[in-house]
């Protein structure tokens, strides 16, 4: 005998509603999640009554719209975590934020009571801080290079070094910008070692600028050389082409003051005569995603009058932002002011302390923690290999992955990293005033037992992980 066919058993769309019942706001969107519900149970040969599916539509639209974008804490010990959005914003930028989501002057001139200049605002203080002619913001760096590349040598050729045709990450190729700029990549020298006469050797009638990219999250070691900026921008002017800088993180600090190794400034790219440089709003300069251009006066023009720079010029928000945090370089508070360099800053000792406090406080409601001795780093494609020295709270109790799991659906979410197999919750990239939220975070997604948190019975972390202190 033929079974019954088990597409008779769905019940219709309008079944499912009625028995939901979904409020008339939701109507349509619950509407296509029965109707994909029920698609799902056809292809896989299900059955079941309306009540069923209705219970299953509600489901998957909860997931659908559950809320992804959260705010976290990041305890990864990565001061610029690009997943978890890289700088985090001072007080002062999001002052300037809240102050400029109304009616503000982004394109008016109070004084002439007309039509304004929206790229003139951060301009100045950018031109002034990195010692250069003009400046130009744009959405991100991306952009920027992107833009300096179209605007200064489209159709033309562009020399670079071969160690320097880099992938930044999430798809940020030199080669694949370059080639959509619409300027033609010509390569020198080998991976590990490139001349100044390699450039020299390269340039010809067709060039149309020299592109040095900053070697951002890897480092090449041992048998290599690199032509100095300053004989690449004597070059260039030398052949009347452009030399543009891309310097990635770009900073106005040293970072060689907070233990770390030396990177290239702002200022001193300028000072090496390139015609553009070009850094992001939001690694180590500690502000809004943006992508910034300095240099010489008739680049930058050329950069700013370009038919590209409409399409990516950055919004209201963005520039309140960015001046909010160049104020902070301009009146010598940055340090102090910036969440990113705080974090940098901090000494060892005041990590330790903080660390010792939150490692008490979780063990006073029997969760198994302990201070660890570790390194950190700074991210966000900036300072490749450098570590810091910071202190670490371990949690044991229970597997690692599944800690971390468990941490990752706290309230806020706390995002930690993986030591020696346990889980860690680094404080090098938690500023103080977020110690206690990330205590309650902790102790509420943990301490409540149950097959999600460490159990009490156990011991606590395994010795010889990490270093105790
Ligand atoms: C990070 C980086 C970029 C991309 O900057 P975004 O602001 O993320 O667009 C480009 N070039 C270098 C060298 C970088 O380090």
């Amino acid at each position: 005998m033929k079974r019954a066919d088990p597409r008779r058993a769905l019940p219709s769309v309008d079944a499912v509603l009625r028995a939901a019942g979904p409020r008339d706001a939701e109507r349509a969107r619950f509407t296509r999640a029965a109707r994909d519900v029920l698609a799902r149970a056809r292809a896989a040969g299900a059955s079941g009554d309306a009540a069923t599916f209705a219970a299953q539509t509600r489901a998957t639209l909860a997931e659908r719209e559950r809320l992804t974008l959260r705010s976290v804490i990041n305890a990864t010990g990565v001061v610029l975590q690009t997943n978890l959005g890289r700088a985090p914003l001072s007080p002062r930028a999001l002052a300037a934020i809240a102050a400029a989501a109304g009616a503000v002057s982004v394109e008016y001139d109070l004084v002439a009571g007309k039509r304004g200049e929206r790229h003139g605002h951060a301009a100045r203080l950018l031109a002034d801080l990195a010692s250069a002619e003009d400046a130009v913001v744009v959405n991100n760096n991306a952009a920027a290079v992107l833009l300096a590349l179209a605007a200064l040598a489209s159709r033309k050729e562009v020399i670079v070094a071969r160690g320097e045709l880099v992938e930044i990450g999430g798809g940020f190729r030199i080669p694949d910008v370059l080639r959509r700029s619409g300027a033609k990549l010509v390569e020198v020298g080998t991976t590990n070692r490139t001349y100044a006469r390699d450039y020299a050797g390269a340039i010809g009638a067709k060039t149309g600028a020299i592109l040095r990219v900053h070697a951002s999250n890897f480092k090449i070691s041992g048998f290599v050389a690199r032509a100095e900026g300053r004989e690449l921008a004597a070059l260039a002017r030398e052949h009347s082409v452009a030399f543009i800088h891309d310097l990635g993180s770009g900073t106005f600090l040293d970072t060689s003051r907070f233990g770390l190794g030396k990177e290239l400034t702002v200022g001193e790219a300028i000072r090496e005569g390139a015609d553009v440089v070009t850094f992001s709003g939001d690694k180590l300069l500690g502000g809004p995603q943006a992508g910034i251009a300095v240099g010489r006066a008739e680049s930058i023009t050329a950069l700013r009058t370009h038919p590209l720079m409409r399409a990516l010029r950055p919004d209201k928000l963005t520039i309140a932002a960015l001046l909010a945090t160049l104020e902070t370089y301009r009146d010598g508070t940055a340090e102090k002011e910036l969440p990113v360099w705080r974090m940098i800053a901090a000494t060892p000792r005041a990590i330790a302390t903080r660390a010792r406090s939150l490692a008490g406080t979780l063990a006073s409601v029997g969760i198994p923690a302990e201070v660890i001795e570790l390194r950190s780093t700074i991210g966000g494609g900036s300072l490749p290999e450098e570590t810091q020295p910071s202190f670490a709270v371990a949690i044991g109790g229970a597997p690692a992955n599944r800690l971390a799991q468990t941490l990752r659906s706290a309230d806020p979410p706390v995002i930690s990293r993986i030591v020696d197999e346990r889980v860690a919750l680094d404080l090098r990239s938690v500023l103080p005033e977020d110690d206690e939220v990330l205590a309650r975070a902790v102790t509420g997604a943990l301490a409540k037992g149950g097959a999600d948190g460490p159990s009490r019975h156990q011991n606590g972390p395994r010795a010889g992980a990490g270093r105790p202190v």
